[in-house]
């Protein structure tokens, strides 16, 4: 009698052993759940790079550090669904119905995470969208290049966590280039990191952009979040110092999360 007891309070021991492995285990991994839009109905080379952003998140997921969601539904912009992400991602898409653009207003407002890539700060007359307008710096598409081309970009500060460790100019692999007017630079909540250097012009030859500020990366400072204009084409990723680019813009809206930061140890 007495050695079945032992047994069974020995096994209860050890449960409770895995137990508590398990709940350490879970509240230390993931680090951190981001969410990513997509969509694969819009024009080929915007699905292309879609596919290309997929490959290189998830391979980033490798040991647990976080874990990337993807969806091409964007009705799942909810207040249900986003609550446990830390960073929301627009690969090749943006909020269209009233509730998505209410949801994501709200998701921002309350300190949510937001990392756009190209078109995802696309806006013209029609979009009607003036949270949108302003959380982007006030820039509304004026033009672009065309064909996508390589471009020598500078880094406007190469202080910012995001920018650290970047070399002052570098060129950024085969891409559409946007422009918009008014430049978000004059606004005095928008912090440029890199922009289109001059040299390029006039950059394009079927679509010219022949002058102008055109800046690539930058921050709304009131809000957790980041832009950048690359997006366009399979050719976004490879390039050692481009990709570094995207971690660290990646890294900073995540550790800028004002629960805490994920990344300093305990
Ligand atoms: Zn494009």
């Amino acid at each position: 009698m007495k050695m079945i007891e032992n047994r069974m309070v020995r096994k209860f021991f050890w449960l409770m052993i895995l137990f508590m492995l398990t709940i350490q285990l879970q509240a230390q991994f993931p680090r951190f759940k981001m969410l990513a839009f997509y969509s694969t109905k819009v024009e080929k080379d915007h699905v292309d790079f879609a596919k290309a952003a997929i490959f290189f998140f998830k391979d980033l997921t490798k040991g647990n550090g976080f874990v990337f969601d993807t969806t091409s539904n964007m009705a799942d912009l909810n207040d249900e669904k986003l609550k446990d992400y830390s960073v929301v991602m627009m690969i090749n898409d943006f909020p269209h119905s009233p509730a998505q653009r209410a949801a994501f207003e709200k998701y921002m407002e309350n300190g949510g995470g937001w990392f756009g890539f190209h078109v995802a700060a696309y806006n013209d007359k029609s979009t009607k969208w003036p949270w949108l307008l302003d959380f982007l710096g006030g820039g509304v598409f004026y033009r672009n290049n065309w064909p996508p081309m390589p471009a020598k970009l500078l880094v406007d500060d190469q202080t910012h966590d995001v920018t650290k460790g970047l070399p002052q100019t570098f060129v950024s692999p085969i891409n559409e280039w946007y422009q918009w007017k008014p430049s978000p630079r004059e606004r005095k909540n928008i912090k440029v990191l890199v922009s289109l250097s001059p040299e390029n012009y006039p950059l394009g030859l079927k679509d010219i952009v022949p002058d102008g500020d055109l800046p690539v990366v930058w921050t709304n400072t009131d809000y957790r979040m980041i832009y950048m204009n690359m997006g366009h084409g399979e050719n976004v990723f490879g390039d050692a110092t481009q990709d570094m680019l995207i971690i660290n813009g990646l890294r900073w809206v995540v550790a800028s999360d004002k629960k805490g930061n994920v990344f300093e140890k305990k």
